[in-house]
């Protein structure tokens, strides 16, 4: 009796085993690699561009801080001088004074146009981190081939990249076969509302449907993929969605020289801990499904049988991706507390306790949905939770990984990197761009660099050769090869 049900179970295990292999070996395998040209340098003058901009300090403060109106005029005029045929052949719309939108009309206006993104503005250094920078953070110094400074490479990089390669075509004389817009943001790093929200209800007022709207986000990866041996070209073909929920306790409070058994905050406290001790179940949505393929398609035979038979492994591949803070990101909707506030003396017990919670929504969920979830970790009627509907973005659709934009973007990628693997991937920040998800199915976030460093920290710098693939880059994309 025993041998019978062993041999079953034997059976059974086999007959897995021939689905897992048979799963294996017939996943879609890896494109061959292409021949790759060395990339010219397209623009002498570009690094000096860049330097300069970098110089001009258009910082975004905070959501409600005003910004230096001066320096947002000095760019301006600094594009105006580095880029005259632009300003002369293109036709340029103002938003809300500091955010463009530059036209290059196409000859064939029956092909939808493309959207090419940026954004002028930076997020400041603070006082106490200056010290740490090798050089002034404002300085756009140029050294080792390098160009340093705030901006240098979130996002004014984008920016000079865009306008050189314009220009540079323009000098030969180049008119693009579909129409160009070139839209440029000056308030990304607060909310985009007055300049690529603006920008995007115009479009979308106009009928304009893109091909390919293309804003910062991925970007030619070196490092996050050891196992993989080669480099990963993320492409980002969706985003998270991002909320804001406040939690309010109110107890009377009083002496703290009597306090009661529970005051406000530690109410407060506890609906705290009680949400960070949970999770939102894991999911792993298309285009993280989609890397996971793309990049096992470089590992060992056992890998890839794991990575192609997720409805056995699921569970095991997420448990593996949540094992550091950034891929934990790809595969849950996060809740963190980012503000917490209460007392206004050490001896008094005050009666309001607040905190607020930043959640990333993985697309699929809700902000309800995450609300919910909130309110039954909580569980608990003293604490008033509410969701914040001024920064609130439900999360994005996807730009399937077929789409023609997709292609030829990878196309690009693939014949100017060497062995390199190009995917879709999630993106887990928000940018520009979300605004144009809701009307278009041809957003994507990519700048072809692949060796910057100091983002939104310390040290923020570009090598020049970066600074010319991501021209190149452009190039290519404009004249549509
Ligand atoms: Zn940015």
């Amino acid at each position: 009796m025993k041998n019978r049900w062993l041999k079953i179970l034997l059976a059974l295990v086999g007959i897995l085993l021939i689905v897992m292999i048979y799963n294996t070996l017939r996943a879609p395998k890896p494109l061959p690699d292409q021949a790759t040209a060395p990339i010219p340098v397209i623009s002498d003058s570009a690094a000096i561009h860049l330097s300069k901009a970098i110089q001009i300090k258009t910082i975004s403060k905070g959501d409600t801080l005003p910004i230096d109106t001066a320096e947002f005029v000095a760019f301006r005029l600094l594009l105006e001088k580095s880029y005259p045929l632009v300003h002369h052949q293109l036709t340029r719309q103002t938003f809300n004074e500091f955010s463009y939108v530059f036209t290059w009309k196409g000859k064939n206006t029956a092909l939808a146009p493309y959207v090419l993104m940026a954004h002028m503005d930076v997020v400041p250094v603070e006082a106490v981190a200056e010290k740490n920078w090798s050089v002034p953070s404002f300085s756009g110094t140029i050294k080792n081939d390098t160009i340093w400074g705030r901006g240098a490479v979130d996002d004014k990089v984008a920016v000079i990249a865009i306008l050189e390669s314009v220009e540079k075509l323009l000098e030969k004389g180049y008119t693009p076969d579909r129409t160009i817009y070139i839209s440029l943001g000056h308030d990304e790093e607060v909310s985009g509302k007055s300049g690529a929200k603006v920008i995007s209800a115009w479009f979308k007022e106009q009928g304009i449907k893109p091909a390919l709207v293309l804003d910062e986000g991925g970007q030619i990866d070196l490092q996050h993929f050891k196992s993989v041996q080669r480099p990963v070209a993320v492409v980002a073909t969706g985003e998270k969605g991002y909320m804001n929920i406040d939690l309010t306790v109110e107890i009377p409070g009083g002496h703290s020289s009597m306090p009661a058994k529970e005051t406000a905050i530690d109410v407060l406290n506890k609906a705290i801990l009680q949400i960070r001790a949970r999770k939102l179940p894991g999911e792993m949505i298309e285009p993280v499904q989609e890397l996971v393929h793309r990049t096992s398609a470089y590992e060992s035979f056992f890998t890839r049988m794991v990575t192609n038979n997720l409805w056995l492994t699921k569970k095991l591949v997420i448990a593996q991706l949540e094992k550091t803070k950034e891929t934990n990101a790809m595969v849950h909707t996060t809740l963190v507390p980012t503000i917490v506030q209460a007392g206004i003396k050490d001896n008094v017990i005050p009666t309001v306790a607040k905190a607020t919670f930043n959640s990333r929504i993985l697309p699929g969920q809700t902000s309800d949905e995450i609300v919910q979830f909130v309110k039954e970790a909580v569980n608990d009627e003293r604490v008033v939770i509410k969701k914040q509907t001024i920064s609130l973005m439900e999360p994005s659709s996807f730009t399937p990984h077929t789409h023609p934009a997709f292609l030829q973007i990878e196309n690009i990628i693939r014949k100017s990197v060497p062995k390199v693997v190009v995917s879709p991937f999630l993106m887990i920040g928000a940018t520009d761009s979300r605004y144009f998800r809701s009307f278009s199915d041809a957003v994507l976030n990519f700048s072809a660099v692949q060796d910057v460093k100091g983002y939104h920290g310390i040290d923020e710098r570009i090598g020049i050769n970066d600074l010319n693939r991501m021209i190149y880059f452009y190039q290519q994309l404009l004249q549509g090869k």
